[in-house]
């Protein structure tokens, strides 16, 4: 069921967004090489608590989940492009990491994710190859965060976005991909990462949902972790993700995780 929310709504959405862009930059600022993916989830975790704001993904256990998530945030790095279950793992200069969170603040959820490199790239190939993945799924965010007004339909975002994935040279996954927000994580209506324009639900005032694409290198094919959630790609190729949670409003698209 796709629910529309109204502008108080909206309004009372604002802090959700704001306290998740807030937890995504400490989380990247903190990520220097030799830092562990699980002191990131532990920062992570102290904002959540100081904020007194709730994490959907601690206990997140869909059905394709192996086992509750028991992590607070996402990260994932190098091959690995979403879903990444924080582990023993200390950073290094030249990783590619995801970070993607999800947390409800009064009662009100909202879900952001960036790409960020660590430290220095070994080599000015591999430096220019994550810039170009990057620089590209936050293109293809702003491109579909564009095509979000009221009038277009759910296809027009997910074309928006595909046109730029396909014009770097990317393959595009259409598995996973954006989703409705509100009271919880996950709500309807699905955003695909490609799409045809003008089909799919219209795009109303108060629809508020994420978008969220993620490009691999040269592939468009995952597999899951051992661990049961990390989604990694088929051949080894890096990958990168960049996520706004936005309101459609009368007056355009509202990006309520704005950093
Ligand atoms: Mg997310």
């Amino acid at each position: 069921m796709i629910e529309l929310r109204t502008p108080r709504e909206i309004e009372e959405m604002r802090p959700a967004g704001r306290f998740i862009a807030d937890v995504l930059l400490a989380c990247r600022d903190a990520a220097k090489p030799g830092v562990n993916l699980l002191e990131i989830d532990a920062l992570a975790h102290r904002m959540i608590k100081d904020r007194g704001a709730t994490s959907c993904y601690i206990d997140y256990h869909p059905s394709f989940g192996a086992m509750p998530f028991g992590k607070v945030i996402c990260t994932s790095v190098n091959d690995a492009v979403l879903h990444g279950l924080p582990h023993d793992y200390a950073l290094q200069d030249g990783d590619l990491l995801s970070l993607d969170f999800a947390a409800s603040v009064d009662g009100w959820v909202a879900d952001s994710a960036l790409s960020v490199v660590v430290g220095q790239a070994p080599d000015a190939q591999r430096a220019a190859g994550d810039k170009k993945l990057i620089t590209t799924t936050e293109e293809a965010l702003a491109a579909g965060i564009a095509a979000a007004t009221v009038g277009h339909k759910i296809g027009d975002i997910s074309a928006a976005i595909a046109e730029v994935g396909h014009a770097a040279g990317y393959d595009i996954n259409t598995d996973f991909g954006g989703h409705g927000v509100g009271r919880t994580m996950h709500g309807d209506p699905h955003v695909p990462n490609d799409g045809r324009a003008g089909r799919g639900f219209p795009l109303k005032p108060g629809l508020v949902i994420a978008i969220e694409p993620w490009f691999l290198e040269t592939t468009d094919e995952i597999y899951t972790d051992p661990d049961g959630w990390t989604l990694r790609s088929a051949d080894g190729s890096r990958g990168a993700h960049s996520e706004h949670t936005i309101a459609i409003t009368a007056d355009g698209p509202v990006v309520l995780t704005e950093r």
